[in-house]
Parts: C-alpha cells; sequence; structure tokens
C-alpha cells in the first residue's frame, strides 16, 4: 500500500491528463500545471495503436478518444506517381488503431481528467524544483509553489524536469527530416475512408488519410541535414512552407493535389523530427520521468503517444503498490525501459526508410511484396507491440516475478 498521497504532474499533453487519472484511481491526488494556456496545442495529425487505446481504457477514457479518432484498418503504399507499391492489413487485434488529431486528444483527455476531479493549472511554468526527506517543492515561472509528496514530469521531449533529475541527462536526437502537416479542404478521389496512404514520392515522402468531412488530413517528411526546431519552423511564414512543398512534390500524386487545397493556416511546421536516445536517470528522489520526456520515439513509429499513455497508467500501479518512492520507481522503470527503448529503436530504423532516394525507392517496389509477406509482416513486425496489453488489477510485484498475467511483455 502507498504513503504517496498527493503528486504534482508538470505538463498537460497526452502522457500528462492520463498520469493524474491513474494516480486519482489509484487513490493518489494529482494536480497537472501546463506551461501555456489551453488552446495551445499543434493542429498535427497521429495514430493511436491499439496497445496506447487499450490503456487508456484503464483510466475510461477510450470511448471519449474514440468519439474524436477515425478507425484505420491498412496501410496502402504508393510510388509518387500513383503506383501501388504495397497494401497490408493492420495487425489483426482489438481495438484497432485510430487516426486522429493530437489537439483533439489532447483536449478530450484534460476533460476526461477534468470530469475525474482533477485539477489543471494553466500558464504554469515549471522553473524548478526542491526535495525534501518528505515532499518535493516545485517553483514555477509566475512566481507560484506548489507541494507535494511526488512530481512527475510529463513535460514533453524538451522536459525540465529531465534536467532537474540529472543535469547530464541528453539531449533529442534530430534525425534529417523535416516534419510538416495540415489539413486539405479536398478529398482524395476514390480514397479507402479506413486507410493510411504512405507515397514514397521522388523527393519526400507524404501520408494522408481522407476524412468524414471531406477534407483530407496529412503530413510530410522531407529529407534536409540542417537542424530546424520547432520555434524556428515558426518563425518562416507558413505560405514559405507551403511554396517549399508544393515544389518537393510537384511530381508526385496525390501529394500535389492535396498541397494545392491546402492553405497556409492549415499547415503546422514542427521543425526535424527528433527522438530521445537512452535516458540514463528515470528518476531521483521524489521526481520521476514519463511520456516523451523520457521516452520520446520519432512519429515515424506511430507509438509516442501510446507509450505515454502507458507509461502513465504503469507509474500510477507502482505508486499504488509499493509503500515507498524509490522501491515504486524503480518497479516503474524495470517494468517499462526495455519496451520503450525497443520501440525508440524501430521508430528510428522507420525514419530512415523515408530518407531513401530514387533507386532504393524503386527497389523497394520490387522487393515490398515480399518483404510484407516475410521479415516486413505487420504481424511480426508490430504485433507484439501493439498487442500489450496492461491489467490494473495484477499488482506489479505479481507482474515483475513472472508469474502468470495477462501481460504481454
Ligand atoms: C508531427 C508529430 C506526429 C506524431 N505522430 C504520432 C503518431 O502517429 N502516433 C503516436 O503515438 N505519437 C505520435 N507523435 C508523438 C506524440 O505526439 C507524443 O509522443 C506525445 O504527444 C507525447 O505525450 P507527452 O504528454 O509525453 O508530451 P507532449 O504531448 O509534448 O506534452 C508535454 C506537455 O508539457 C508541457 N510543458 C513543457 N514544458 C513544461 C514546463 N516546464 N512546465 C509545464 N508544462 C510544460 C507542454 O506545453 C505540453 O503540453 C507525433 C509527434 C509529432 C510531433
Amino acid at each position: 500500500m502507498t504513503t504517496v498521497r498527493t503528486a504534482l504532474v508538470i505538463g498537460g499533453g497526452i502522457a500528462g491528463p492520463v498520469t493524474a487519472m491513474a494516480l486519482r484511481r489509484a487513490g493518489i491526488e494529482a494536480t497537472v500545471h501546463e506551461a501555456y494556456p489551453p488552446a495551445a496545442d499543434g493542429g498535427v495529425t497521429l495514430t493511436l495503436a491499439p496497445n496506447g487505446l487499450a490503456a487508456l481504457r484503464c483510466v475510461d477514457a477510450e470511448q471519449a478518444v474514440r468519439g474524436v479518432g477515425l478507425p484505420m484498418r491498412r496501410t496502402v503504399v504508393t510510388d509518387g506517381r500513383g503506383g501501388r507499391i504495397g497494401a497490408f492489413p493492420h495487425v489483426a487485434v482489438e481495438p484497432v488503431t485510430l487516426g486522429l488529431w493530437r489537439d483533439d486528444l489532447a483536449r478530450v483527455l484534460r476533460e476526461r481528467a477534468q470530469a475525474q476531479g482533477v485539477r489543471i493549472g494553466y500558464d504554469k511554468r515549471l522553473v524548478d524544483a526542491e526535495q525534501s526527506h518528505d515532499g518535493v517543492l516545485a517553483r514555477f515561472a509566475d512566481g507560484s509553489t506548489a507541494t507535494a509528496d511526488v512530481l512527475i514530469g510529463a513535460d514533453g521531449i524538451r522536459s525540465r524536469v529531465r534536467t532537474l533529475i540529472d543535469p547530464q541527462a541528453p539531449e533529442p536526437q534530430v534525425l534529417p527530416l523535416l516534419n510538416l502537416g495540415g489539413a486539405a479542404r479536398y478529398a482524395v478521389p476514390d480514397a479507402d475512408p479506413e486507410a493510411m496512404y504512405f507515397v514514397f514520392g521522388s523527393r519526400a515522402f507524404f501520408g494522408y488519410w481522407v476524412q468524414p468531412d471531406g477534407r483530407t488530413a496529412w503530413f510530410a517528411n522531407v529529407p534536409d541535414r540542417q537542424p530546424v526546431s520547432y520555434a524556428e519552423a515558426n518563425q518562416i511564414p507558413r505560405q514559405q512552407w507551403l511554396r517549399r512543398l508544393r515544389a518537393v512534390f510537384a511530381d508526385d500524386v496525390p501529394a500535389r493535389q492535396v498541397l494545392a487545397h491546402t492553405d497556409p493556416e492549415d499547415l503546422v511546421a514542427i521543425g526535424s523530427i527528433e527522438s530521445m536516445p537512452p535516458v540514463p536517470r528515470w528518476h531521483a528522489g521524489r521526481m520521476v520521468l514519463v511520456g516523451d520526456a523520457v521516452h520520446a520515439p520519432s512519429p515515424s513509429s506511430g507509438q509516442g503517444a501510446s507509450l505515454a499513455v502507458e507509461s502513465a497508467v504503469q507509474l500510477s500501479r507502482c505508486l499504488r503498490d509499493f509503500p515507498e518512492v524509490p522501491a515504486a520507481f524503480a518497479a516503474y522503470e524495470r517494468l517499462r525501459r526495455a519496451r520503450v527503448e525497443k520501440v525508440v529503436r524501430r521508430g528510428r530504423q522507420t525514419t530512415s526508410t523515408k530518407t531513401a532516394g530514387p533507386i532504393a525507392t524503386r527497389m523497394m517496389r520490387i522487393m515490398m511484396p515480399l518483404a510484407l509477406r516475410t521479415f516486413l509482416n505487420p504481424e511480426r513486425t508490430l504485433g507484439p507491440e501493439q498487442r500489450y496489453r496492461i491489467d490494473w488489477e495484477t499488482t506489479v510485484a505479481t507482474e515483475l516475478a513472472g508469474r502468470p498475467s495477462r501481460v504481454d511483455r
């Protein structure tokens, strides 16, 4: 039984609200402190994998999230001339992958958290924290402070809590691909509404799916060795990004048409894709990390949000089950480290396929049908990731002892 009664959760993105809901279920009162006002999320697409959706069941948020997502049952891969390279059904598992807007996901999770009694403070940027033997004091940029038994850093890939835990903590690794996304006032003709489309264009990679409202949600990954931060990407006018993308995809269908029907205000420039290398210290004293702060895979993994949700639930189970904070945090790291680092490695490999040149794309076209039946078979590559399930009722000690449980690691 835990001795922890209260928690400060820093960050109100994806991991933050889920951590707070799961902690409440574990009998711990949690308050979320988010740096920005409520409407500051970016309008980018993401997918929530079956494992992430299943984890949301533990905090009674799965149905609400399904309400803002579209089921994605297969992926179709084409080249820029519209030639089909391959198509594969997603892993045969329920619930199916959802395609959704990140801001919808964040909004719904915050609403669910608040409906369950979680308090969320906005414009609360953590700048510092002090630990004592029985608690943590957090200092915010507005001069206010808050105290609790533990502090949980759900503050994303540029985590402040990570550097408070370990000033030598690694920085995110920048990958040589720019990431942009948006919505077009155009539905790609004859597109399957339950398919994600991946286009290996002549110069860059383009992904999209059609929406019931007649729009197309899209993202583009453009090879570029020059690192561009989110802030730098947003100093460049959106019209300029759109011009660049229209030039990059000038020879590729249907990217050319989708971009022609995208207004600058519906484009989001994210900058270079980033991925977290292994973080040596996940916790120190009464502070611990969750989500992108400790295990951000590249967006190509399709697992960032899902892993964040899983870790939020698993950390809460550990705090529920262990009387002492160090034992709870150590158990959490044992439950999670190997799994998340494996996904991060896969994400980096997937990202590298998007920088393939025209020759590699031609080879892929030849090899893909065979590869999908053998070493790239989604059941084999993604099945174990997506079949991971958390059993809230099982004690963590039982799970770690490897006794029979429903957990697939
Ligand atoms: C373009 C793109 C596409 C993606 N596609 C996918 C996908 O298909 N599938 C998938 O699962 N994942 C995807 N991801 C990753 C996914 O968005 C992240 O993994 C997920 O948002 C992680 O959640 P988080 O809560 O840990 O971090 P975040 O969502 O980044 O939330 C962190 C929060 O902390 C706040 N914060 C930061 N610093 C402070 C501070 N000092 N004090 C207080 N608050 C602070 C931030 O404002 C933010 O709200 C994608 C990411 C990007 C950028």
